[in-house]
């Protein structure tokens, strides 16, 4: 199976291990072997390009959710510094010798899965909430749950390995530590992205919880744009496959 040139080697070292909503599940050896050739590669296309649209839509919520923020912005209903705050988490980590887990980029990251969790708590207390919106989510918001609820611990452990990948390279430096820093730095952006999106399009869903998703949205934009800052590089990395055509 290998050596079946349609597959992508180390397509699955920066994926985000979600391959019920991979696009790339034929080209992927990781997947096939999990399968067990269960499913055969047309099904298998056909799953991926229902799924490449998906992602497609939800590129167009992001779009959409960083002009929601800028408006808010520009409505003077954000504090022009809010905006300018991922200076206080983008400390360089080369510059810090602590435990990866405490670089503030990580810190935020651990923070915004406490806040999902109380927002979801508290959706559940509203007056009109008649069950558990994440054990019954209604049906039009239920991809943009699933969203939230796989990334919501998939980025502090990438920002953290991020971290250690760039902590590292002091101590033994090498293109490859570095390189592998900032594609595991793109998988985290790419998460909080895509969450972004999620959480855009709860925002008037529940207008009771209108200030802790804005509060959310806020924090997610400053720990992305502080992740891009923290590695300048990330966006630029290219996975292939996701990134880059493989012949
Ligand atoms: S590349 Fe896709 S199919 Fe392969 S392990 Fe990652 S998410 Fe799953």
């Amino acid at each position: 199976m290998a050596d079946d040139p349609e597959l992508i080697p180390g397509i699955h070292i920066y994926c985000d291990r979600w391959c019920g909503r991979c696009a790339y599940t034929s080209r992927c050896l990781q997947f096939r072997l999990e399968a067990e050739g269960r499913e055969s590669n047309n099904a298998l296309q056909n799953f991926d390009a229902l799924n490449s649209q998906f992602w497609q839509e939800m590129g167009d919520a992001l779009v959409l959710a960083m002009r929601f923020i800028r408006d808010i912005a520009a409505r003077g209903d954000i504090e022009a510094d809010e905006l300018q705050r991922e200076t206080s988490l983008s400390v360089p980590p080369a510059t810090l010798q602590l435990d990866a887990r405490e670089h503030p980029c990580a810190i935020a990251a651990l923070l915004y899965a406490g806040m999902v969790n109380e927002w979801f708590a508290a959706s559940d207390e509203l007056p009109d909430a008649e069950e558990s919106l994440l054990a019954h989510p209604p049906l039009f918001l239920e991809e943009s749950i699933q969203v939230i609820r796989h990334y919501n611990y998939f980025i502090y452990p990438k920002i953290v390995r991020a971290v250690e990948g760039r902590l590292s390279e002091g101590a033994a430096s090498g293109r490859d530590l570095r390189d592998d820093a900032s594609g595991t730095a793109k998988v985290a952006l790419i998460a909080i992205d895509r969450s972004l999106a999620a959480w855009s399009l709860l925002y008037k869903e529940y207008p009771d919880q209108e200030d802790s998703t804005l509060s959310i949205l806020l924090h997610l934009d400053r720990l992305r744009r502080s992740v891009e800052v923290v590695f300048p590089e990330a966006r630029a990395f290219v996975r292939q496959g996701f990134d880059a055509p493989h012949p």
